[in-house]
């Protein structure tokens, strides 16, 4: 063999493992987990619904919400009286139900469809917290249009999604 192409071949060798080690740093995280969510339950709110789950993608890496119609473990309903809740296990199954009285009394439903993931990635309520919290809720009113979590909150969903779907949690109940 040529002598230069050993050496090339070398040099590429010490160096596949800086670029290798480059590449591969994003899988040596903690794996994705993806969470299906339906919102044909919810045909009023279906770009507030993704725009929710949309927010929550971009604030946390270890969970992932996608839209899928069938055997999605997260299912957006609409309803019109008693105020949006979810019934959730709190680790990515659950009904959610939006409610447009809600809505109309000036609620924005982005932020509900995004409080609502909220409680399935695993957070509580937090109604005394300030607007740029999504747990907050209700709490700081109508004119509260926020739909992004806090850095806070994003923190504490990718602490809870760390091992996926490992964490076995109580029976679904239900959370406003
Ligand atoms: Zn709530």
């Amino acid at each position: 063999m040529d002598v230069r192409v050993i050496g090339r071949i070398a040099a590429l060798a010490l160096a596949a493992p800086v670029g290798l080690a480059i590449a591969v740093a994003p899988a040596s995280a903690a794996a994705v987990t993806t969470l299906y969510y339906s919102s044909s339950g919810a045909p009023d709110y279906l770009a507030q619904i993704d725009q929710g789950a949309a927010n929550w993608n971009a604030a946390v890496t270890d969970v992932k919400l996608v839209k899928r119609n069938t055997s999605a473990t997260i299912k957006f309903h609409e309803i019109h009286s008693g105020g949006s809740y979810t019934n959730t296990n709190g680790h990515g199954r659950g009904d959610i139900y939006l409610d447009t009285s809600q809505v109309a009394e000036g609620f924005d439903p982005t932020r509900i469809a995004a409080h609502e993931l909220g409680h399935n990635l695993g957070l509580p309520d937090h109604y005394t917290g300030p607007c740029t919290e999504l747990m907050s809720g209700h709490g700081p009113g109508t004119a509260c249009k926020n739909a992004k979590p806090s850095a806070a909150e994003a923190a504490k969903v990718q602490s809870l999604w760390v091992n996926g779907f490992a964490v076995t949690r109580a029976e679904s109940r239900n959370v406003a």
